[in-house]
């Protein structure tokens, strides 16, 4: 479990909600707000802004954040309340004393479905608070015995299958003329390392806007009109570790040729970069071919580039 205790975050170590011996189980939130996904390390400001909002809430009388807990896109769980404590989220009194209440930072506009790593968190979350805090087993969704669209449709949806953890997350082939999005990439930075105009990429996918991309998804790219045929760039461009637009039509010549069995476990992907893992595909190319085999070094000359972009 990747725990942030309330201190991490920026709130004081002990909350003053009353005493909570134990609870029948867990009720579990969302925001029910407009959310975007975004970066992990801009996530604790998402908990810190929430537990400012309930402390302004006059109405309600909040002593701290109404969570027990909250678990972000990435998977982290935030001690909210904490194990002991009573929430406030869950409607009432009674209510409150009833289960603990977790909430996904997870929107009713924007970002709307949860990711496998928030599922895992909330797995994590609902298992701690068993463990420290006499918890039982019950786990259901705000809506239960409440009038309220919480924790909207898609959590509920996983509720009612067991609210269990997603399958153990392996990394999905990826096609080859598609790109597996990375924890912290947006469109635009995948369309900057794909050398793509960032429209193209959301009309291939069919994105709209806010043009929301999760970790694991898997985008398409757009087709490259056909090459012409490409001057050799010359040897400065294959640089191990350096970055040069040259790579880019190299990958493509790797993808297409099926080269790519060396990679960093997420698939072979087109980058500017020339990898150890571009180096190892280009050598298993000059290692297929009668004309290169004398000196498979995986740095692509100029018959190497030729041979692989027709
Ligand atoms: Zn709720
Ligand atoms: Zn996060």
């Amino acid at each position: 479990m990747r725990f942030v205790e309330r201190e991490e975050w920026g709130a004081p170590a002990a909350s003053p909600a009353a005493y909570l011996a134990k609870a029948r189980g867990v009720k579990v939130h969302y925001l029910g707000t407009e959310y975007t996904s975004r970066a992990h390390p801009l996530c604790d400001d998402v908990v810190r802004s929430i537990r400012a909002s309930h402390l302004a809430n006059v109405a309600e009388g909040y002593v701290d954040i109404a969570y027990t807990a909250l678990v972000c896109e990435h998977g982290a769980v935030f001690e909210g309340r904490g194990t002991h404590k009573r929430p406030g989220a869950n409607g009432s009194a009674v209510l409150n004393t009833t289960d603990y209440a977790v909430c996904a930072l997870l929107g009713s506009e924007g970002m709307t479905v949860p990711t496998d790593p928030m599922l895992n968190g909330l797995v994590d979350a609902v298992e701690w608070l068993r463990r420290s805090g006499d918890a039982g087993d019950w786990v259901g969704g705000h809506r239960d015995g409440y009038a309220t669209e919480c924790p909207g449709d898609a959590l509920y949806a996983w509720i009612e299958r067991g609210a269990g953890r997603p399958e153990v997350a392996r990394p999905r082939p990826v096609p080859p003329g598609a790109y597996a999005v990375r924890l912290h990439d947006t469109l635009a930075a995948v369309a900057r390392r794909l050398d793509v105009d960032w429209r193209d990429l959301a009309a291939v996918n069919g994105l709209r806007p806010p043009y929301t991309i999760y970790p694991g998804q898997i985008l398409h790219l757009p087709r490259t009109p056909d090459r012409v045929a490409v001057p050799f760039p010359g040897s400065g461009a294959f640089l191990l570790g350096r970055a040069h637009p040259a790579v880019l039509t190299l990958d493509e010549g790797l993808i297409e040729k099926g080269f790519t069995r060396h990679h960093d476990g997420n698939g072979y992907q087109r980058g500017p970069v020339f990898s150890e893992f571009t180096r190892r595909n280009v050598a298993d190319f000059q290692r297929s071919h009668a004309a290169l085999r004398g000196n498979p070094d995986g740095i692509p000359g100029p018959v190497t580039w030729q041979l692989l972009l027709t």
